[in-house]
């Protein structure tokens, strides 16, 4: 029997819109950002279905682990970088790119001489998102220590990350860019910059390496334009089936606190989907699932292993009928648009109870 709830993972779709992104990145290179267990889709296996990608990027150094553990010997970016010499000597072993964002991190390497002639260094700046990286007044000390190191760096590329490259035309983006490129000026380094938003956005960053995360699971960054209009397909559809089906009169409530009445006499599905599997409870404000392929409102609460489905408007839903709560037909997007969230944490609650079938 398989099982109730699944996140259905299309490789298909994963690969489909790779090569949109490399037909949009106009030559550049393609970082595929798999943090965030593959912002829920499965780590190995996406690295996998993504064997075209140029490189990969994780946050954490136990993440570039588990992918040089499953096999997978391509470039892996370390987004955070290493913060203790333990984890250094790590990263030498597994071949990993660092990124260097803090003078904690040059003094690692200052202390390990053998890192920088092993390990490709990204050096960021941090040109106004104030998270990491050297702010551009620190930027040209910090560069000129790490060719200083006693085995000087193999491989230096610059990065930048941008705050609010979603929002169209948007003056923080050209801002950071103006920034990036006065603190990089005359420097023949290769550049990273764009994430999914900056890559379709409509301000231009030009990069040698885009590091777009998202738009690979096929979501769109932008509140006002779908993924399908940008040219992707959704990668993972959350699944689960009706486990019960009941007629409730008018006034009558359902779940727990009794937060919705029925309004006149309804059919009430009951899904096996809760908070539990990483269905946000916040979902109960509006959202709609597909119940046999069509959409229905959610009712109630949301419990830790089940919710309610409003039926009343479509005949003959019966237990075992199947529940679409993202993904084909419903974009995430929107689902979470309802949840008043954003499609990057939905997709990355998928609890690990919740088994990823490939499709
Ligand atoms: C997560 C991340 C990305 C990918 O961002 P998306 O918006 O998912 O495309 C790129 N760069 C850095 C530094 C990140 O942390």
């Amino acid at each position: 029997m398989s099982p109730l709830i699944r996140a259905v993972i299309d490789s298909h779709a994963l690969r489909h819109n790779l090569r949109v992104i490399r037909a949009r990145a106009a030559g550049a290179r393609v970082i595929a950002v798999v943090k965030a267990n593959a912002y829920g889709h499965g780590l190995a296996g996406t690295a996998l279905a993504l064997d075209e990608a140029d490189a990969l990027a994780v946050a954490r150094l136990e993440e570039a682990l588990a992918l040089r553990a499953a096999g997978i010997g391509t470039r892996i970016v370390l987004l955070e970088g290493v913060f203790s010499l333990a984890e250094l000597a790590e990263a030498i072993y597994e071949r990993l790119d660092l990124v260097v964002h803090d003078a904690s991190q040059i003094e690692l390497l200052e202390r390990l001489p053998e890192a920088s002639a092993r390990c490709p260094l990204w050096v960021k700046i941090d040109t106004g998102m104030n998270r990491l990286g050297f702010p551009p007044r620190e930027f040209p000390a910090a560069l000129a220590r790490l060719r200083g190191l006693s085995s000087p760096p193999r491989e230096i590329r610059l990065v930048t990350h941008l705050a609010c490259a979603n929002e169209r035309e948007d003056e923080v983006t050209r801002a950071q860019l103006q920034r990036f490129r006065a603190a990089t000026h005359g420097l023949e380094y290769e550049v990273s910059i764009a994430n999914s938003a900056a890559l379709f956005g409509a301000v231009p960053t030009g990069c040698h390496w885009v590091r777009p995360g998202l738009a690979l699971y096929g979501a769109s960054p932008f509140a006002d334009c779908d993924a399908g209009s940008l040219g992707l397909l959704p990668v993972m559809t959350l699944m689960s089936s009706v486990i019960a089906v009941r007629h409730i009169a008018r006034g009558e409530s359902v779940g727990y606190g009794g937060r919705w009445a029925a309004p006149q006499d309804s059919a009430i599905a009951i899904v096996a989907a809760g908070y539990g599997d990483g269905v946000h409870r916040s979902l109960a404000n509006g959202a709609v699932v597909l119940v046999n392929g069509v959409r229905a409102p959610l009712v109630g609460s949301v419990s830790m292993d089940m919710l309610a489905v409003d039926v009343s408007e479509l005949p003959g839903v019966r237990v075992g009928a199947p529940v679409v709560l993202w993904g084909e037909g419903l974009p995430v997007e929107e689902t979470a648009r309802c949840a008043g969230t954003i499609a990057y944490e939905l997709l990355c609650s998928v609890s690990p109870r919740v088994p990823l079938e490939p499709r």
